[in-house]
């Protein structure tokens, strides 16, 4: 599928999606229902993603997904790269767990 920019080592698809914070996050390609990541696309094509929640939740043309964090086994390598956008002082947790908390999925590892 040509919307699918990107297969990570692990053989997944990936979309990678612009969060709210402005960073780039890998999300699976295959939509699942289950997910907590909303993604649309912009006027522009471009992936937007949001991470659907009680308050917030999804709005029609969003489609659900799943961070790559909670699923692929090389996630750790993506916690060591650098996000596209660097916040000094207290910023979101970085880490690998912290980031799937944040998408609101819990790390499986
Ligand atoms: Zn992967």
């Amino acid at each position: 599928m040509e919307e699918a920019d990107k297969v990570c080592r692990c053989g997944q698809r990936l979309i990678r999606a612009v969060t709210e914070d402005g960073n780039l996050t890998p999300v699976n390609a295959e939509p699942n229902e289950e997910g907590r990541v909303a993604l649309w696309q912009d006027a522009l094509g471009a992936w937007q993603c949001r991470i659907v929640t009680q308050s917030r939740p999804r709005v029609r043309g969003e489609r659900l997904h799943v961070s790559h964090f909670v699923t692929c086994p090389f996630a750790d390598e993506y916690r060591k790269t650098k996000p596209k956008t660097v916040r000094r002082g207290a910023g979101p947790d970085r880490t690998y767990a912290g980031r799937a908390s944040a998408l609101g999925q819990e790390p499986l590892f």
